[in-house]
Order: C-alpha cells, then sequence, then structure tokens
C-alpha cells in the first residue's frame, strides 16, 4: 500500500467538488481554499478544529469517487484524527508545502547542472534569490513548468524571506514529516550561539572521519577486490588496503555534505540511528546539545521555531 499526504489529493477534491457546500463548513473546516494559485497551500488552509494543519493518511487504495464530495472529506478528517491516521504537523509562519517541481525549480535555479532525484525539503537561511542569476534561473524555470505570473510572484515573495522552510506536499506522509524535522533541525542549529555551532560542527568532522569494521559478508567482497587489485597493481595495491578493511560511519552522501547533515540525518532518519552512540562517546557535550535539538524537532505538533536556542542548560 502506498501511504500518501492527502494535501494535494484534498485540495485537488475540495476544488473539484466546492459547488453546493455549505459555508458553514467551509469557514470551520478550512480557513481559506488558495483561489488565485494552484499548487500552494498556505499555512492557514487546511486546518482541523484545534488549528493544526491536518495532513490525512490516504492511499491509493482508498476509492477517490466516494470521497468526492467536500462533506465527506470533512467527515473523513473527522475519523481520521480519531483513530490517529493523520499527522499533524503545525505549520510556522514561515513554513510552507510547496509542489516538487516548483522545489525542483528551486534547486535548478542555484545550480544549472541538472540534479539526480529531488529535494524533499530545505530551510533557506538567506535569501539567495537575491542573486541575479538565482532569481532568473528560477523564473524562467517556473515558466516553463507553466506557472503563471501570479504564481510566480507568489514564490518569488515567499522565498525571498530568509528563516522560510519548504516543504513538497507530494510525496509520502512519512517522508513528509522527515523533512520536517530534518529541515527543522537545520533552523534549530542555525540557531545556535557562534561558539556552539562551531563546536558541532567541528564534532561532526571527527564523526565523518570514523570508520567501522566489516560484516564477514562485506569482508569476503572487499577480500576479493582486493585481490583483484593486487593482481593488477602489484605491491600498490596495498596503498588502498586500509580503505578497504573499514567502511565509513555515513553514506557517501552524507560524507560529501555539510557537517549539519550528519546531525539532521542522524536525528530523522532511522538508517543512521546507529551514529547516536559515536556521537555520544565522540563528544558528550555536543550528544547533549543534539538530543535537545532532536527533542525539539521530532514533536511535530508542538515545535515552535521561536524558542530560544538550546544550550546546555535549556531544552
Ligand atoms: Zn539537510
Amino acid at each position: 500500500m502506498v501511504e500518501r499526504c492527502s494535501i494535494r489529493h484534498l485540495r485537488d477534491l475540495i476544488t473539484a467538488s466546492s459547488d453546493g457546500v455549505d459555508p458553514q463548513s467551509i469557514e470551520k473546516g478550512l480557513n481559506r481554499i488558495d483561489k488565485d494559485g494552484d499548487g500552494f497551500i498556505d499555512r492557514s488552509e487546511l486546518k482541523n478544529e484545534h488549528g493544526k494543519l491536518v495532513c490525512t493518511t490516504l492511499s491509493d487504495s482508498w476509492s477517490f469517487p466516494t470521497l468526492l464530495r467536500f462533506k465527506e472529506a470533512l467527515e473523513y478528517l473527522g475519523m481520521a484524527s480519531a483513530q490517529d491516521a493523520f499527522c499533524g504537523i503545525r505549520l510556522e509562519e514561515n513554513e510552507h508545502f510547496v509542489p516538487g517541481e516548483v522545489m525542483d525549480s528551486l534547486f535548478k535555479a542555484f545550480d544549472s547542472q541538472p540534479k539526480v532525484g529531488g529535494a524533499g525539503g530545505v530551510f533557506l537561511e538567506a535569501n539567495f534569490l537575491m542573486q541575479d542569476k538565482v532569481r532568473t534561473n528560477f523564473i524562467s524555470s517556473l515558466r516553463s513548468k507553466k506557472f503563471d505570473r501570479v504564481q510566480i510572484y507568489k514564490y518569488l515573495r515567499i522565498f525571498s524571506q530568509p528563516g522560510t522552510l519548504l516543504v513538497v506536499e507530494d510525496d509520502s506522509l512519512g517522508q513528509i514529516k522527515e523533512y520536517f524535522s530534518h529541515e527543522r533541525f537545520h533552523r534549530e542549529l542555525k540557531k545556535l550561539s557562534p561558539e556552539n555551532y562551531d563546536f558541532m560542527m567541528e564534532v561532526a568532522k571527527k564523526l565523518k572521519k570514523i570508520r567501522l569494521p566489516l560484516t564477514p559478508a562485506e569482508k569476503a567482497i572487499t577480500d576479493r577486490t582486493f585481490d583483484n587489485l593486487r593482481k593488477q597493481y602489484g605491491d600498490k595495491a596495498e596503498e588502498v588496503r586500509e580503505h578497504l578493511d573499514a567502511k565509513r560511519l555515513f553514506s557517501d552522501v552524507i560524507h560529501r555534505s555539510g557537517p549539519e547533515e550528519v546531525y539532521a540525518h542522524t536525528a530523522t532518519n532511522p538508517k543512521y540511528k546507529h551514529v547516536e552512540p559515536y556521537i555520544q562517546k565522540t563528544s558528550p557535550k555536543a550528544y547533549a546539545l543534539y538530543e535537545k535539538i532532536k527533542a525539539r524537532v521530532l514533536d511535530l505538533e508542538n515545535y515552535d521555531s521561536n524558542l530560544p536556542p538550546v544550550t546546555l542548560d535549556n531544552g
């Protein structure tokens, strides 16, 4: 079963079925539907009665025709919240869902080389669109995707705000949760005092140097590789022997990324849970700060970006 976030689906079905809808229900269920721009959900648009953004779990196995009426969608939301089948991500003022193709345009604007895969989220610590080349690239990329002037202006305005956090709306629910926690982790790191920030980055660099012993299966493979190298290069193969005898703590992708990724991925991606003891062993202080940020960003419903930076003394 494919788990999908319904933000896009709900918008589609609500837009497609707004005839004959009780205005009171609209008012109650949704504050506002975005009329002037397709593909953008403002933070105020999909809220449940507690004022939290509702992101329901719908899957392809649901029959969409049965949900193609607004009231039914609302009922569905109510039911979903009761059954804990939704994620309540409370969006901050400067956090937005965007379509994946808009996110792709943003990344292409930074770098004209085509990217493999796409980014799920980004934290914009500065106004990168201030750079003429980036802005021009961004606009022409959106134009090529048939976004109109109003929509393009809207994205320019939002993406120009330093501190903006963007997450793609059309990915799986589990992924969306991870994107939010991950990008919020970056935001919390950037908030640290300069001393604590630099300290964390130094520890991250040390962590990247850690190598782990191989499992017997991995060892068998690298032994074969080494034998082949030895046949080809003779004694010279010894020079790479140590690289074959151990593996890095992180994947190549994280290894090539900035030091912040070490923490952001470890905190939010279950694949890197095994890294935590290494942080603790390398630096109890870094681990304490890491744990405090992690507790903040994994609490998707209560996260508050206005809290002061974490220190060793606060949470
Ligand atoms: Zn990241």
